[in-house]
């Protein structure tokens, strides 16, 4: 190497010192954009694992999880988690063990009993994942769904309707005041199941002025919403929300991956739900 010098390459960031740019983080590596803010520096300030405190969507024994409540807010407390949301199955999923009104009410119960004897070192918040009928109705009352933390909407049958017909069914479960979150919003399952038909433009649309949040599933096989749906809806003014949707205790640090996902989509603390506080949460989905 006679007469040339090294002026960087010790360290990858060193490259990017190099090159008058600020330093890319990886997920975002995707040439949308990022060498141009990097060179002008605004990237933005991506959200990080550190800044997540919940996890918003799980399920228990009481529908087709394999682990008590108890057990899971307490392997979400070793997560650092502050709050988490039981979001078992309500509606039609007979086989994934759907509480009907009554087994709800007995779980509000359990509920309410632990989080007294966790005294606040965590909250469980009511939740519950409510099937979007084909009419796009819910499959439960408004009664009940009035009285859950947090609801989520979701698609699990009739998954080939046409573009319009699924787009209006999902507007009108965002309609829905008592809907907070649509989770895992295009049911892909990768390799195995395609993601529904919409017309996002009104998806987004709907969702800023209902003040729905949509999900990034992070259960590795969903990723849904997918890293391109997500940066748009980031773009649309939408909120995201990220949830393990764990049917066992140790998928709940599936979290991880809901945070790559949402940092390729060049997520901003801002557009994370999951970033909140209890309390400004709770304001946020009374909206
Ligand atoms: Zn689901």
């Amino acid at each position: 190497m006679a007469g040339k010098k090294i002026i960087s390459g010790g360290e990858e960031k060193s490259i990017y010192e190099a090159l008058s740019m600020d330093y890319i983080e990886p997920e975002p590596r995707e040439m949308r954009g990022e060498i141009d803010c990097a060179q002008k520096h605004n990237l933005p300030n991506l959200v990080d694992i550190q800044d997540i405190r919940d996890d918003l969507q799980m399920h228990s024994v009481w529908s087709d999880g394999t682990c008590s409540i108890k057990e899971l807010a307490k392997q979400a407390m070793c997560l650092g988690h502050e709050y988490i949301a039981i979001t078992d199955h309500i509606g039609h999923l007979v086989i994934a063990g759907a509480l009907n009104e009554k087994e709800i009410k007995k779980q509000w119960e359990e509920i309410d009993k632990l989080n007294n004897l966790f005294g606040g070192s965590i909250k469980i918040l009511k939740g519950g994942e409510v099937d979007i009928n084909a009419d796009g109705s819910m499959a439960c009352s408004d009664e009940i769904l009035s009285q859950f933390d947090i609801v989520l909407g979701s698609l699990h049958s009739q998954f080939k309707m046409p573009k319009d017909e699924m787009t209006k069914r999902v507007v009108r479960a965002m309609q829905n005041v008592h809907v907070d979150v649509i989770a895992h919003p295009t049911t892909r399952v990768i390799g195995r199941r395609d993601e529904v038909a919409f017309d996002w433009e009104t998806i987004f649309k709907i969702a800023k002025k209902t003040k729905t949040i949509l999900e990034i599933n992070a259960n590795p096989d969903r990723a849904d919403l997918s890293d391109v749906n997500a940066l748009r809806a980031i773009n649309e003014g939408v909120m995201l929300s990220l949830g393990t949707d764990a049917h066992r205790k140790e998928q709940l640090q599936n979290i991880q991956f809901g945070v790559y996902q949402a940092r390729r989509a060049w997520a901003t603390k801002g557009s994370i739900a999951n970033t909140l506080g209890l309390d400004n949460l709770l304001k946020q989905l009374r909206q």
